[in-house]
């Protein structure tokens, strides 16, 4: 089995809609059918959005990354998308992550910053920024929260509105009303 990386940039065709939980609704429904496809796929990587354009990042077997860039590359949420790193590696770089996402963050504006770059347009990236991206991506651990939220979307779980100890509390309170009017009841 032959291992490939390949990066690409791209601008996103949709107006953003305000945040929603740390992520902007578009990208959230595409990192959700993200994340299935590629931990079903074993494809590892990340996805920047920021500034209405897109970085993403992508590891695996050669047929699944080529599978999936085909079906990318057909996607109307975004438009000039210009491959950036397409080449074979000897080892996954990855570990256990099928589909990291880092919003437009911190370290981001620190390493656009640094670079003089105004604002993010990957396609205008160096060979070395495209690494340093990649780099990023790789040492990010911001997207946890957001992992748990969409889980919570795909499984369709709702939040709990009432702890554990509220319900109990309730059930006591019901039992000692019913046991006051039987009471009462008894006395009249
Ligand atoms: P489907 O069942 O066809 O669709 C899954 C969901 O996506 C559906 O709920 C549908 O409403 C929605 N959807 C699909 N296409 C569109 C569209 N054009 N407009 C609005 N909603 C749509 N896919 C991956 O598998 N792995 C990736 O790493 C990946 N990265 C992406 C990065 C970017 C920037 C973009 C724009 C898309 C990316 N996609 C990725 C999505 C990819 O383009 C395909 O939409 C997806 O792979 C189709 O998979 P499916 O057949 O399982 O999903």
């Amino acid at each position: 089995m032959s291992l490939m990386r390949l990066a690409y940039a791209s601008e996103a065709t949709f107006q953003a809609k305000p945040v929603e939980k740390g992520v902007e609704p578009h990208v959230a429904r595409i990192l959700m059918t993200s994340r299935k496809n590629n931990a079903r796929d074993q494809l590892v990587g990340g996805l920047y959005y920021g500034d209405n354009r897109f970085f993403q990042y992508l590891e695996g077997d050669e047929s699944a990354v080529r599978e999936t860039y085909g079906r990318i590359l057909k996607d109307e949420r975004h438009r000039n998308v210009i491959t950036l790193i397409e080449e074979p590696i000897s080892e996954r770089t990855f570990s256990n992550w099928s589909m990291k996402y880092v919003p437009l963050s911190k370290d981001v504006r620190q390493f656009l910053d640094a670079e003089g770059l105004q604002s993010f347009d990957p396609a205008n990236f160096t060979a070395d920024q495209c690494e340093k991206m990649i780099a990023l991506i790789r040492n990010s651990s911001q997207d946890q929260k957001l992992v748990n939220y969409d889980d919570d979307r795909a499984t369709g779980a709702k939040p709990e509105v009432m702890s554990g100890g509220l319900k109990a509390g309730i059930v006591v309170a019901g039992i000692c009303v019913i046991g006051a009017l039987l009471f009462a009841g008894s006395m009249l």
